[in-house]
């Protein structure tokens, strides 16, 4: 059980370095070539064609504050966080642009330059982002609250008597966003330590997130017995942390740097092969704990070792050389959306592909756009619903087109905003299913007729 639940302690004192665009080491900001080749790649740059909202724009203003000649305004924070942070312009870019780590420095400084503070802003952030995302126990606590609300009835009765309707401001249009908790959670899915039934030719940790946790923490079940089918001796700490990359893309790096700091104490890095997630969103993210605790002396040789070890699930199964499913072929049409955060964050394009065709009886369709995003964008659905509607309906026609009954994809974040558009279209609930390509995988296995080890009770 990890010591911590409490506010955030400064380890590596001397450490905590000033993270802004004035002191990036300047020849990141000088990557940009201006050769525009990621403006049309951009979803926010297409959406209105002004140069601002594009990757080249959001560079040069970034360079303009970091060089002195302008300051953090409230409208660079707006920009700031118009952007999706999808980093499909990193695709894009020859000139490998690291956008990733100059939007993370642009946000903290817009956070610590307070240019959009608001007393709403500021309560929602400090209640999310500074409070519950830093304790395991009270994220918890308010999934199980939730997930009683909506199984015991309550939730549908107060939509069908319209009473969301009274929520003070925006949070009845947020209201229909609110994705369904599935408990029990992870920890009372998963033992701590499980082992396959066979010779074990790896020892890997599982990451089991927070949302992921919450919402679909069958999928962690499902990839804990993926890793047990393929040799696997799976470890799952207890009550893990958020990986932090909801603080790190909001403008709160000393916090994600204090969750890195757990995380590395939960796991120990060092007595595991591979540190496993199936979130893409975390996975980007936590293969950059080597950057973030950098001037750590006391963290920064583990965060190498981490940073080394953390692989996405397709990646680890497709280096590993994973065993196709040997079940009776059961026809299904599927078609695949590619996160934004495993496709250009970790440039991860091929292993779900060779996953989703390894399964008996998988058509695979190609998705138009695959890798454009779906508008979930970490809390982006809930900050610029506008944008983020027109993105999902754009993503909706292109799934709708492929006539398959089931889209796969790999990141939390993605599955709630599909699943809530699809539910949104009137009439055609049911008709197309959100699945993690690794619980596709998992069916696979077990349609083998209980040849799935279930993992020896340690
Ligand atoms: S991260 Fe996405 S939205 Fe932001 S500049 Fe890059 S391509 Fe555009
Ligand atoms: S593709 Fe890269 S180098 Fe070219 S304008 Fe975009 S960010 Fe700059």
């Amino acid at each position: 059980m990890p010591k911590f639940d409490g506010p955030p302690r400064v380890v590596g004192v001397g450490n905590p370095r000033r993270v802004g665009l004035a002191d990036l080491d300047y020849s990141i900001l000088q990557q940009c070539m201006h050769c525009g080749m990621c403006l049309p790649t951009c979803p926010t740059y297409q959406e209105t064609k002004i140069e601002r909202n594009s990757p080249r724009g959001r560079i040069a203003w970034m360079r303009s504050i970091a060089d002195g000649d302008q300051r953090v305004t409230e409208s660079f924070g707006r920009e700031m966080y118009y952007c999706l942070g999808c980093l499909a312009c990193v695709s894009a870019c020859p000139a490998g642009v690291a956008y990733a780590e100059l939007f993370e420095v642009a946000r903290a400084d817009v956070e610590r330059e307070r240019v959009l503070e608001n007393p709403v802003r500021n309560g929602v952030r400090a209640f999310t982002i500074r409070w519950v995302f830093m304790r395991p126990r009270v994220l918890r606590w308010l999934g199980r609250s939730l997930w009683l609300y909506q199984v015991s009835g309550l939730q549908s009765a107060v939509r069908r008597l319209g009473l969301t309707r009274l929520l003070p401001g925006r949070l009845a249009e947020l209201e229909p966003l609110t994705p369904d908790v599935h408990a029990p959670f992870s920890d009372d899915r998963i033992r701590q330590i499980e082992r396959p039934a066979g010779e074990v030719r790896s020892r890997v940790g599982l990451l089991t997130g927070c949302v992921q946790d919450l919402v679909y923490p069958e999928v962690n079940r499902d990839t804990a017995d993926v890793l047990l089918a393929n040799g696997c001796e799976v470890f799952t700490p207890r009550a893990q942390y958020c990986c932090g990359s909801l603080h790190g893309h909001n403008g709160e790096p000393e916090l994600a740097r204090e969750l890195a700091r757990r995380q590395i104490d939960a796991f120990n890095p060092e007595n595991l092969d591979a540190i496993i997630t199936n979130a893409a969103g975390c996975g980007s993210h936590l293969k950059h704990y080597d950057r973030l605790l950098a001037d750590d002396p006391a963290y920064a040789t583990r965060a190498i070792e981490w940073s080394r070890k953390v692989k996405d699930i397709h990646e680890w199964l497709s280096a590993e050389g994973f065993r196709p499913p040997r079940s009776e072929p059961q026809p299904q049409e599927v078609t695949y959306h590619e996160a934004c955060h495993l496709c250009h964050g970790q440039g991860i394009t091929r292993p779900p592909r060779e996953v989703l065709q390894s399964i008996p009886g998988l058509k695979l369709t190609e998705l138009t756009e695959s890798t454009w995003c779906c508008g979930s964008a970490g809390v982006y659905n809930i900050t610029q619903p506008e944008t983020s509607g027109r993105l999902l309906n754009r993503k909706l026609g292109h799934i709708a087109r492929t006539g398959c009954g089931t889209v796969a994809t790999s990141n939390p974040g993605c599955m709630v905003q599909l699943e809530s558009g699809l539910r949104g279209e009137a009439g055609k609930e049911g008709r197309t299913r959100v699945r993690h390509t690794i619980s596709l995988l998992a069916e696979a296995y077990r349609r083998e007729s209980g040849r799935v080890p279930a993992g020896a009770k340690v």
